[in-house]
């Protein structure tokens, strides 16, 4: 049985010290480098959703470990792309097509927290650093409340937007809190995306449904030790029906 772990993270940086909800979204720099630094020395590669594809579709088998990160935080470029350059490593970045170069305005209240988005010239900058980047809906919506207009016009035109604006191929999906069901799934297929990722927790089994494909989290806290066992152990396998909290 070959697993896959599937990395999600969201900003690299320190979490704020003033009273912000969302804190656990964060993990540091230090600890981003410690984590990368710790697959390097075990003999894992760090790769892209696309780059470790091969892996993903059971065409290859090695030592690989997939990197996402949602929504496109101007700290993944500033802080985690040097790091994966460092490495040689790649990554994938889920984007806000509307929302590039603005902030995370669908839950910055909520957040009590502004978190600047990469604008376009970062992003072409990532791009060209080898790194990928994949849709992530036009305005990160809760999909599975919209009607099917919009669910089209959200999974659908960001792909296109993305596309037309980067000139890259979009491969891949990431539902937004990761919610979705069978119509959501049923759109992302039509728009011809590869695969779509959930918040669902575990590692990714190769075979499984590529379509609500599961990750591994990486919280503000986890220690060096907890990001081996959440990786190499079926710590998380276990936890596959909790949703982790975003
Ligand atoms: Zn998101």
């Amino acid at each position: 049985m070959n697993k896959i772990p599937v990395l999600c993270y969201h900003n690299i940086s320190r979490a704020p010290y003033f009273n912000v909800k969302k804190r656990s979204l964060h993990t540091t720099t230090l600890n981003f480098y410690l984590q990368m630094k710790l697959l390097k020395f075990l003999g894992y590669k760090g790769l892209s959703i696309s780059d470790g594809w091969e892996y993903i579709t059971g065409k290859k088998v090695g030592k690989v470990v997939i990197l996402t990160f949602d929504d496109g935080y101007v700290d993944n470029f500033k802080n985690a792309l040097p790091i994966l350059k460092k490495f040689g490593f790649s990554a994938t970045l889920f984007v806000v097509s509307d929302l590039i170069g603005s902030y995370n305005k669908w839950y910055y209240k909520e957040a009590n927290m502004i978190k600047p988005l990469m604008d376009e010239d970062q992003i072409k900058v990532w791009l060209d650093s080898g790194m990928e980047i994949a849709s992530h809906t036009r305005t990160h919506p809760i999909l599975t409340d919209l009607d099917e207009k919009s669910i089209e016009d959200e999974v659908l035109n960001s792909k296109i937007i993305l596309e037309r604006k980067f000139k890259v191929k979009i491969r891949h999906f990431c539902y937004p809190y990761g919610k979705y069901n069978d119509l959501v799934i049923s759109y992302v297929k039509k728009a011809n995306y590869e695969s779509a990722w959930t918040l669902d927790r575990g590692r990714y089994k190769v075979g499984d449904d590529l379509f609500s494909a599961k990750r591994i989290n990486i919280p503000k806290d986890a220690n060096i030790i907890r990001f081996y066992i959440k990786l190499f152990t079926d710590y998380e396998d276990k936890r596959g029906n909790i949703l982790f909290s975003i």
